[in-house]
């Protein structure tokens, strides 16, 4: 465990590195409890550090080692010369330039934390980003020290597969009868990308041929079970490299890529140099154990962490603070592969739904920050939906500022610039505006500042003039350390509807969506020629991460639903019509009224069902009332049972209304097809299962009748998952239990369905009660050092089920709060993101609030907590 009250890191207090690491040569020899490693390295003053002339200590990041010995240029070095320290190393240096050699012992088997080099049901496997190279050796562990690293390794013959970065330069047997390979990486990289596994892992294989004409080797490794499993992902890999080349004209360097899933891992997936380690659940697919959701995932991680080999890898971050260099960077670029590969503007949908549900939460709570953070206690708790997918949204505004030709320029000239280097937000920011001789300079302020901006919107109608006026007003609310905020340069792309539902033209050149560049904190924007009062359609496709108030009454909202040419904006008109039902409601069940049928959400709804003109995947997205979590991210004090209430009773309500026609589209689209994951039959199986869940909502005999021959027949885990869904939820609890049993007897042995076979029943808001989930906790299935089991039972009971988790008793803080405290021993990077739905205990009602705050409280004081949860915990506090 880390010290009680951890150091603040700056962005201001950046420094070089004192000395450049040339080359890295690394030997492992892998036992469970007593892995050796030897570490030599070529050491050279850096000639950009400060002062250059002296020579201060050589500082090596370490935790967790056992050093056994240094040695310089060959010399043994005497314990006077170094001094050990509980976060490394500081050795005297002998001149500008030497040979280091370092002996240190590690224990793989007992690190639950899962950083740096651990074992994974028996494989040997490393997660070095952001700081777990430390764990494996004494090294300057930070992304802007870039080495050529060599790697050997040896192990007994039970682990036939020995892999690290680079390419494969010699094998061989010791003397003693054990494996020795030996990897050369010729492209310098910080430690952070390093990577080893070790295994007796099964292989798929395949090739790729680049826009040059070189062949590459792709090989994905499982254990032997999973074999059948690779494909989707390897098709994926496929397409990313093709779409890498078309899009950005990079192509790929190494002469092989490899892909290792592995079942305990703490994110999704890592893009070490040419050796991306997995989540087991990121990868791994079959249409018997995936859903659709699953494998869209999967194509859209594999290709974020090939995307990586060039926007994260080729060049790098210069410090941690500049993380969304990468990462925004790079969800952007999947986001819009996954876009061109499937519907385009149900994506869109998806990932501005994460965004308004948890990453405004972030924003609006006790650890938001900006996209470039200034300071951090943990790096790790900053791998957050600010940093990925607000950076993301920053990179997508840069886009569309720019256009897409222009974007391209500046992303080669970026590429070109800085290859091979660690660079800054700054450096993105600045190819951007050289490559196309922009001002990007207000833009900047998108990095520095946090928050989620509102947009006030008012217009005005002038039918003598046939002008037609937007005045738009922004404005950021305070966060943490940052209590007055400066306008954004916001691009507002907007259409104008005329009274048939056209768009209608708003300029010479004819557009029909135009963006407004929105600078000041108050600007009006006047449009010509307009010859009727039109209807605007704000935002469209989200333009920018931002809310927007605007006084749409529900017939517009039903008018734009039916008629935008703006996809995104037919979804979100149905949201804010749901949002303006389930407000008032809330407000009913508050005041103690009955609560009274959402008429107008009703009829809008209605409307779209039967429409076989939009994409049944758009419809199903449109018929999906805003989530529990997403309601509480509306303005003012959060009242968490009038959100339960509100929302069961527009769920019902909405089921009981339209059951005649979520029963027609059912059957149309009930079609017996045979599997593809491919976006039409995607599409039709979203609609027809929200169709399914509307109809059981209803808990008649026939309706469930239709999900438990669904849940018989199933040939997918699309459709399976969905009725058994709709059973757990709305069948008798015997029925649930029964249906519950029978699908895990059928897949106890697949890993990937019992992680669903958990979420399911722990995100239940019926059937996921306090009591099922701790009896899950006890089930053999459960291990409490597997992030993805802790994920489905316990965040998916406190992320996931807000009617259960906010109980009135306070039962379900109370719970988290005491597996947050156990998992801090075992894994802390797992329980400083488990704690989140605790430490936004401000947002809530008095009452339950105050029970949040104190669960909050009895996890800071109960004992020496990790820096990970040290810090969040502290911030809610404060
Ligand atoms: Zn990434």
């Amino acid at each position: 465990m880390k010290e009680a009250q951890p150091r603040t890191i700056y962005l201001k207090d950046y420094q070089a590195p004192d000395y450049l690491i040339d080359r890295t040569d690394l030997h492992f020899e892998l036992e469970p409890q007593a892995t050796l490693v030897r570490s030599r390295l070529q050491v050279r003053r850096n000639p950009a550090a400060e002062n250059p002339s002296q020579l201060p200590p050589l500082w090596l990041d370490g935790a967790d080692l056992e050093l056994l010995s240094v040695h310089i240029d060959g010399e043994l070095v005497p314990a006077q010369r170094f001094r050990e320290m509980p976060e490394g190393l500081s050795i005297d240096a002998p001149g500008e330039t030497f040979e280091l050699e370092i002996n240190t012992r590690i224990d793989p088997q007992s690190n639950t934390s899962l950083e740096g080099l651990y074992l994974s049901n028996g494989m040997y496997c490393t997660q070095c980003e952001a700081e777990g190279f430390r764990k494996i050796t004494y090294y300057p562990d930070r992304p802007d020290v870039m080495s050529v690293f060599t790697t050997t390794i040896v192990a007994p013959a039970t682990y036939p597969v020995l892999l690290s970065n680079g390419n494969k330069v010699d094998s061989g047997t010791t003397e003693d009868g054990r494996l020795r390979v030996t990897w050369e990486d010729p492209f310098a990289k910080p430690a952070y990308l390093f990577a080893l596994v070790g295994g007796d892992l099964q292989s798929v294989e395949d090739e790729f041929t680049t826009l040059s004409g070189r062949t590459i080797k792709l090989q994905l490794f499982t254990e032997a079970k999973n074999i059948g499993k690779c494909a989707h992902a390897m098709t994926s890999l496929k397409h990313a490299m093709r779409w890498d080349e078309e899009v950005y004209g990079r192509e790929y360097d190494l002469d092989i890529f490899m892909i290792v899933a592995v079942d305990h891992f703490n994110m999704g997936a890592m893009e070490n140099k040419g050796l991306n380690i997995f989540n087991s659940a990121c990868v791994l697919a079959s249409p018997e154990t995936a859903s659709d959701a699953a494998f869209q995932r999967i194509e859209s991680i594999v290709a974020h962490e090939y995307f990586h080999n060039w926007s994260g890898n080729r060049v790098t971050c210069r410090d941690w603070f500049q993380l969304s260099l990468k990462e925004g960077f790079t969800v952007f670029r999947d986001a819009e592969f996954s876009a061109d590969m499937n519907s385009r503007a149900v994506k869109r949908i998806e990932d501005v739904t994460l965004l308004r549900t948890a990453q405004f939460a972030e924003d609006a709570g006790p650890m938001s920050h900006p996209v470039r953070p200034d300071s951090y206690m943990e790096i790790s708790n900053f791998y957050t939906l600010t940093v990925y997918e607000k950076g993301a949204e920053v990179v997508r505004m840069i886009h569309t500022i720019l256009g897409a030709d222009a974007f391209r320029r500046g992303s080669d000239l970026y590429f070109q610039r800085h290859d091979g280097c660690a660079v800054t937000c700054e450096d993105f920011v600045r190819a951007m505006e050289d490559a196309n001789s922009a001002d990007l300079a207000q833009f900047r302020r998108w990095y520095s500042q946090a928050g989620t901006p509102l947009l006030d919107v008012r217009d005005d109608y002038d039918p003598d003039g046939q002008t037609y006026t937007l005045r738009i007003k922004q404005h950021t609310p305070a966060t943490p350390g940052q209590e007055s905020k400066l306008p954004l340069h916001i691009p507002v792309a907007i259409g104008l509807l005329g009274e048939n539902g056209e768009d209608l033209l708003l300029d010479e050149s004819g557009a029909t969506t135009l963006v407004l560049h929105l600078t000041e904190a108050e600007q009006e924007f006047i449009f010509h020629n307009i010859p009727m009062r039109p209807l605007p359609s704000l935002l469209r496709g989200f333009s920018a991460p931002v809310r927007v108030h605007y006084g749409y009454t529900d017939a517009q909202l039903q008018f734009l639903m039916q008629h935008d040419s703006d996809e995104f904006n037919r979804w979100d008109a149905s949201q804010r019509l749901a949002l303006n039902a389930l407000g008032e409601l809330q407000a009913q069940f508050r005041a103690g009224e009955t609560m009274q049928a959402p008429q107008a959400l009703i009829s809008g709804f209605a409307s779209v069902i039967d429409n076989t003109e939009l994409d049944p995947a758009l419809v199903a997205k449109m018929l999906s009332l805003p989530s529990a979590q997403e309601l509480a991210e509306q303005e003012g004090e959060i009242d968490a049972a009038a959100i339960i209430a509100a929302r069961k009773f527009t769920r019902d309500t909405l089921a009981n209304a339209l059951q005649a026609k979520f029963l027609a589209r059912f059957r149309q689209l009930d079609l017996h097809k045979s599997y593809a994951p491919v976006a039409e039959d995607i599409a039709e199986r979203s609609l027809k299962n929200t169709c399914l869940a509307y109809l059981c909502a209803t808990a008649t005999e026939e309706a469930l009748a239709l999900a438990r021959a669904q849940f018989e027949r199933a040939e997918n885990m699309t459709d399976s998952a969905a009725a058994l869904a709709a059973l757990v939820e709305y069948a008798t609890p015997e029925v649930a239990e029964a249906s519950l049993n029978g699908f895990y007897s059928q897949w106890q042995q697949d890993t990937q369905v019992v992680e669903t076979w958990f979420g399911l029943q722990s995100s239940s808001a019926t059937y996921g009660t306090l009591e099922r989930v701790k009896a899950l906790m006890r089930h053999p299935a459960f291990e409490i050092t597997n992030p993805n089991k802790v994920r489905a039972v316990i965040a998916g009971f406190a992320a996931r089920n807000f009617t259960q988790f906010h109980r009135a008793d306070g039962s379900g803080f109370e719970f988290l709060a005491d597996q947050v405290i156990a998992l801090d021993k075992v894994n802390p990077q797992i329980a400083a993101r488990l704690v989140t739905p605790l430490t936004r205990w401000k947002k809530y009602r008095g009452e339950e609030g105050g029970k949040m705050r104190a669960s909050v409280q009895r996890i800071m004081d109960s004992g020496t907590l990790s820096r990970d949860l040290y810090e969040v915990v502290s911030k809610s506090l404060a």
